[in-house]
């Protein structure tokens, strides 16, 4: 018999990412086919990344600086932070995983909301540690009820703000309430994914807060807004003693030397960054006009994609769309399978999306 792995392994199943472009194309033998799967950024990413991402190709017989000192660098000037509070990783996916690695034992409690992102309740159980899961109501996470389900043995909450898959928020007054009231031994993590595509007035990123918060840790990443999805590059911000103990667990060379080279460069292009966000903008007001003239409830969001309510089982509309050349993301395994998720793509794609939908 083959070795076999603890239970908490054996029964972990694997994070399932948006169907591959290439897959749908051996798969129909059609093309074009447009991808609105994974809230990646239509636009690609900025030029002055792809040159930079291009000229670091030629560095790669070198291993990459383990310390990512410009990238830090870079990073502490842009979020006004110090470098040593800052741990960089291979997706902010690395960065929570090595969050939930460095601080929970196993049989820990990790508390996060029901429809958190898909790879919190997977990350959890890899560690062997224990997922609370709190209710979200409406599709707002309950962070009162989170409070209440603090006990001796909560190590850890992971909060996303906004929330994928649902596009939803937490304000700043209620955020920082909660905040302030999680008890100092325990690690509270806000997932800023979206940050950039923030600009409703009562949203705040929980940066400023760490100062006087250490137990607070907030994570970004270059996949979404910057358009790296694929070069792999997030970031952690947190007390620089956390930090420490993160970059004891972090592997030296978890982000590599292009994705360095392509990060320092997006965030020097915070022009480009405006640019999506105006698209963005754009093309969600297009989706929204468009599932309204197709009488189709929605989840009103601030992230880069929508998330839409068919009452019904909605596998059957989102396999009607692949033969279209249109991926989507089924929500079936977040506890939604009336809903599909819809990344806002260019003004094209939309039309697409919507036509096919029609
Ligand atoms: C997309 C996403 C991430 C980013 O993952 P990367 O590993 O940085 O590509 C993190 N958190 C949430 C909530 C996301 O939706």
């Amino acid at each position: 018999m083959l070795p076999q792995p603890p239970k908490h392994i054996v029964s972990l199943t694997p994070y399932i990412p948006g169907k591959p472009i290439e897959e749908l194309e051996r798969e129909l033998g059609i093309s074009p086919i447009i991808k609105l799967a994974s809230n990646e950024n239509p636009l690609g990413m900025s030029p002055k990344a792809l040159k930079a991402a291009e000229k670091a190709i030629h560095i790669c017989p070198r291993y990459p600086d383990g310390s990512g000192f410009v990238l830090k660098l870079a990073l502490s000037r842009a979020l006004n932070v110090d470098m040593t509070s800052i741990t960089l990783g291979n997706g902010s996916n690395d960065v929570l995983e090595l969050i939930i690695r460095t601080f929970a034992r196993p049989g820990d409690e990790i508390i996060f909301w029901q429809y958190a992102f898909a790879a919190y309740p997977l990350l959890v159980q890899a560690a062997n540690a224990k997922a609370v899961v709190i209710p979200a109501p409406h599709w707002q996470q309950d962070l009162e009820a989170a409070l209440k389900a603090i006990s001796s043995q909560t190590r850890l909450i992971l909060l996303a703000n906004p929330n994928n898959p649902t596009g939803t928020y937490t304000p700043e007054a209620r955020l920082l309430k909660c905040i302030q009231k999680v008890p100092p031994e325990v690690l509270i993590v806000v997932d800023e994914a979206y940050h950039e595509y923030q600009t409703e007035g009562d949203y705040q990123t929980a940066l400023g807060w760490i100062d006087k918060h250490p137990n607070l840790i907030v994570t970004r990443t270059f996949s979404k807004a910057y358009g790296l999805a694929g070069l792999r590059v997030g970031y952690a911000v947190s007390h620089p003693r956390v930090a420490d103990f993160l970059n004891r667990v972090r592997q030296p060379f978890n982000v590599n030397s292009v994705a360095q080279a392509a990060a320092i460069a997006a965030l020097e292009d915070q022009a480009f960054v405006k640019k999506s966000v105006e698209l963005n903008q754009k093309g969600m007001q297009q989706l929204i006009e468009g599932l309204n003239a197709l009488g189709l409830d929605f989840i009103p969001s601030v992230g880069n994609f929508l998330t839409i309510d068919f009452k019904k089982p909605a596998m059957s509309i989102y396999e009607k769309l692949l033969k279209k050349g249109v991926i989507v993301r089924p929500l079936a395994n977040y506890g939604m399978s009336n809903h599909l998720r819809v990344s806002i793509g260019t003004m094209e794609e939309n039309a697409v999306f919507l036509k096919a939908l029609n």
